[in-house]
């Protein structure tokens, strides 16, 4: 159980409560916070495990985590209003299954992260106090999941920075179609130069004195708890006596560590292969005990094109900095855009399925583990809708494949968004003017 004490990974002797946690996002230190103690399950959970709802599932785990930071009679509601969707698990022959991550509102698994973080902070930010402004920059997926997810939230604003042409057409569409609290603005820079002025934002004393800032960035712990209900829905719903194995297709590893954390809390997983891209930084420590960070690599599977993942040190802290054992827990396989088109195709021959670029990584760990291990039970995450992909999939499958109806309704809706140049001062008298 967190007890809800938490530290940051950047000095293991620090203290901080869950409210701090989440609403700052990243310790003062630069570290990231992770709980002091975690507790597995207790027995009572089994007992009916293969009987509980997905929600059941999420409400009893998160309130094993959050009480009392959370009182337990709190997070039904918070569970409820987070989650109107599920993780359905779709088999695929004897051996392979794939956990469908996809039917939140932005079609990534994001949305898991980005709607329980959303309302974690409004119960934790008084409604009597000035709004709570989140700003965050985006080169894509992450802004979409984050606006869906604070859409309409209570007490929240929400500025979402966003650079000029470079994200795509469907994804900016994901960014500006929201009303209310949430702003888009398009900055004519990089998404480095918008990463900048949030950072300079963050660190501007006039800002600080009037306007509520905080941030959602993927590395929230907010977003890492939610992140493991699935995992425990995924054993759920396979249901099996053989040992589980659950690829990961991975970039900044939240996913994999929110696996490696429900694992922690008892769920019966044997084993995790972190399914990479070329930017393969942690199939490489995993094979040579060595973690050396490089600029990242653009591929097919862009939400994976990191080169520095942030959630290593929260991987080394579960596993105390021991390599020998995180390398017998967790498989590490990387792969080229050329092998994730053809297994694009291949899981479409094979099983008449369509996989994402992410999905397709992570199916060919799966299917590398397997290899070795022919007894065990696999899942691979499908963390995002093909259609989101439909350029990619459709040049892998030569032919045209349906696009979800989520994106052609948001074809037809007018964006509305602020245009600003690279330029921190602006930023602030834009913040200044809205929100004082
Ligand atoms: C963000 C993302 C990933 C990578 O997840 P991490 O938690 O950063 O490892 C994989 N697939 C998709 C579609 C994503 O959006």
């Amino acid at each position: 159980m967190f007890h809800v004490e938490l530290y940051s990974t950047a000095n293991p002797s620090s203290s901080y409560s869950l409210k701090e946690a989440v609403l700052t996002g990243l310790a003062p230190d630069g570290g990231l916070f992770m709980p002091h103690h975690i507790i597995p399950l207790p027995n009572s959970f089994w007992s009916d495990f293969y009987q509980k709802s997905f929600n059941q599932i999420c409400i009893e785990v998160a309130q094993h985590l959050l009480h009392p930071a959370v009182p337990n009679q709190d997070i039904p509601t918070l569970i409820h209003r987070a989650f109107n969707f599920e993780a359905p698990l779709v088999q695929l022959d004897d051996q392979i299954s794939v956990l469908e991550l996809f039917h939140g509102p932005s079609l990534a698994f994001k949305d898991f992260g980005a709607q329980f973080m959303a309302q974690l902070m409004a119960y934790f930010h008084p409604k009597s106090e000035k709004p709570l402004v989140i700003l965050v920059a985006t080169s894509g997926d992450t802004g979409g999941a984050v606006a869906a997810g604070f859409h309409n939230v209570p007490g929240i604003q929400v500025v979402i920075l966003f650079p000029k042409g470079k994200v795509s057409p469907l994804q900016q569409k994901q960014l500006t179609t929201f009303d209310n609290n949430v702003t888009a603005v398009e900055i004519d820079g990089s998404f480095d130069d918008c990463q900048t002025m949030v950072k300079k934002a963050f660190l501007d004393k006039d800002l600080k004195k009037s306007v509520n800032l905080s941030s959602a960035n993927s590395i929230n712990i907010a977003r890492l708890i939610p992140q493991s209900f699935y995992f425990f829905s995924a054993v759920q719903q396979l249901n099996t006596q053989n040992d589980i194995v659950v690829s990961v297709p991975s970039g900044n590893f939240g996913n994999l560590t929110a696996g490696l954390l429900a694992q922690s809390l008892g769920l019966p997983i044997k084993h995790f292969v972190a399914s990479t891209n070329i930017n393969d930084v942690i199939p490489i420590y995993l094979r040579t005990g060595r973690f050396t960070a490089r600029p990242s690599i653009q591929t097919l599977s862009n939400a994976m094109d990191v080169g520095n993942p942030s959630n290593f040190d929260r991987m080394q802290a579960l596993y105390g900095s021991t390599w020998n054992h995180m390398k017998s827990d967790i498989s590490g396989y990387s792969f080229t855009d050329k092998q994730t088109l053809s297994s694009i195709k291949y899981i479409h021959d094979q099983y008449e399925y369509i996989a994402d670029p992410h999905a397709a990584v992570g199916f060919l760990g799966l299917q590398s583990y397997l290899r070795e291990n022919p007894k065990a039970r696999g899942i691979f995450l499908a963390t995002a809708h093909h259609s989101k992909f439909k350029q990619t999939i459709d040049q892998a499958l030569n032919f045209d494949t349906p696009v979800h109806p989520v994106l052609n309704r948001l074809k037809n809706l007018s964006e509305s968004y602020i245009s600003l140049p690279n330029s921190n001062t602006t930023l602030k008298h834009l913040l200044l003017d809205k929100f004082t």
